[in-house]
């Protein structure tokens, strides 16, 4: 019989601490000190030379120069006219169920009367202009574009670039036509054929243009990048995130399946494939208290792996460290585990799943029972598929029409409301030694704020 595909991480019996079970989740070592090494210098030459550093990045790693960096609007048109009508379908079904979810998404301004006179308002703001990064190297997204600029334009950004890298196959290097043709069924008409880490760049600092077609400026700085995308991708958000907003990190992708005796194996292999499909860094867990269940999902694989397309790609993804089947006691310590190794996506695959459900406190997405598998949450269940990875689903949520909106707090106090508090306001700021604080209310009161007398 042939060798396993994955491995096990055996937890019965073991009672961890929670830094003991946090340390033995399946992780991928991100070597994110050498992609920062790389990257770094790319950012600063997009800074220094614009649209010339682009041209030349686009060569390098993608193997295309590209003159018209900026996709023209007809480009996008024909994409779409030529376009296989059932993708059309299922790309309209997509937008038609995520626009629905995203519509209900959108926050509510909300204000909070606390006296007479007294009031704090929350206004929710859309950002202004976002570049949304649409990834496209080993695989094509154009499901991605979907994910970010719905939710975008639910919430009323004002103004909305894409980012994707150029296809060497395309004489011009114009991205993928399926990418296009989504962007022109949305009507985002801002669109460049530019990926990796110079992407993020050039909508981190803008880009000055370098040839006639780009005019002096190629391409406005943006308040906030979203989007999924490689480690270099991961890598420039990070760094250029001093200076403007990005969404959580969405890495190489994972899935973490909580399955019980009950679930079916052939289900669970299908999933644990699926996701490895991603990238030679996917991670792929399984969290289950059955070694029945555990066997058979091997014995799936060794079937399945060399017959799926990408079975080189599969193998060494489910093979790899950040993947593996891991066995517990029970059901209690799966849901520890999973807590623990919060996953991008989340299936629940157990006889009572809503009540393992409303026991998940980390997931980027939770995919409840055997129906709701993770491609579903790609491609069309309304969700959204930009989710957070390597664990940040701790802190950090998916996109949605709140990534793409600020909170802010009005404060509507009048005189009466103020000078209910004015000598409480004062206690607190002569406490601080801050006395100009309090001043600026007194001075609305009396004649000589500084005069203690008169107080
Ligand atoms: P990508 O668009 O992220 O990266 C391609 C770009 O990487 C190229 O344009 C090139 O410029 C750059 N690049 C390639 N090799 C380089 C090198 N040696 N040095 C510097 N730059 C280099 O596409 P991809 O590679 O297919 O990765 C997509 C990733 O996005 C996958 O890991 C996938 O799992 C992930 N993803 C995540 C989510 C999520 O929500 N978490 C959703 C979809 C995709």
């Amino acid at each position: 019989m042939s060798e396993n595909i994955m491995r096990i991480i055996d937890l019965r019996g073991k009672n961890l601490t929670r830094a003991e079970l946090l340390d033995a989740m399946p992780r991928a070592e991100m070597g994110t000190s050498e992609a920062t090494d790389l990257v770094r210098p790319i950012l600063d030459d997009v800074k220094a030379r614009g649209a010339a550093a682009l041209r030349d990045f686009g060569e390098k790693f993608d193997g295309v120069r590209v003159e018209n960096l900026r996709v023209p609007v007809e480009a996008m048109r024909q994409a779409l006219e030529e376009l296989d009508p059932e993708v059309r379908s299922a790309i309209e079904e997509s937008v038609k169920r995520s626009r629905a979810v995203a519509a209900s998404q959108v926050p509510h301004d909300f204000h909070t009367d606390l006296a007479p006179g007294a009031r704090v308002a929350e206004r929710w703001i859309p950002v202004q202009r976002v570049g949304l990064y649409v990834p496209g190297g080993k695989a094509v997204y154009p499901s991605s574009v979907i994910m970010n600029a719905v939710p975008a334009q639910a919430a009323g950004v004002e103004s909305l670039a894409i980012a994707t890298p150029p296809s060497k196959d395309d004489p011009q290097g114009l991205p993928n036509k399926t990418i296009l043709a989504t962007c022109a069924i949305l009507g985002v008409d801002e669109v460049y054929a530019v990926g990796g880490a110079q992407a993020i760049a050039m909508f981190a600092y803008g880009a000055k243009g370098s040839e006639p077609q780009d005019g002096d400026v190629l391409c406005d700085p943006v308040d906030k990048i979203t989007g999924p995308g490689n480690i270099f991708v991961a890598t420039a958000k990070s760094l250029v995130s001093a200076f403007v907003g990005i969404d959580a990190v969405a890495g190489p992708t994972e899935i973490g399946i909580i399955a019980d005796a009950q679930a079916n194996p052939k289900f669970l292999a299908a999933d644990l494939i699926g996701q490895a499909e991603h990238d030679e860094l996917a991670g792929s867990v399984l969290f289950t208290d059955s070694t029945d269940i555990a066997d058979a999902v091997q014995a799936e694989l060794l079937e399945r792996v060399p017959r799926t397309k990408h079975a080189e790609r599969v193998r060494t993804s489910l093979s790899g460290r950040q993947s593996a089947i891991v066995l517990t006691d029970g059901l209690d310590q799966s849901i520890d585990a999973a807590n623990a190794y919060a996953a991008e996506h989340l299936e629940i695959q157990t006889v009572d799943a809503d009540a393992v459900v409303g026991r998940v406190r980390n997931a980027g997405a939770i995919f409840r029972g055997p129906y709701s598998p993770v491609p579903l949450g790609d491609y069309m269940s309304g969700s959204n598929h930009v989710l957070p990875t390597g664990g940040t689903a701790r802190f950090a949520a998916g996109l949605g029409v709140h990534t793409f909106m600020k909170p802010v707090e009005v404060i509507e106090y009048d005189e009466q409301g103020l000078k209910e508090l004015a000598a409480r306001v004062n206690a607190f700021a002569v406490s601080e030694d801050l006395p100009g604080h309090g001043e600026c209310v007194l001075t609305r009161f009396v004649d000589d704020p500084y005069d203690k007398a008169t107080l």
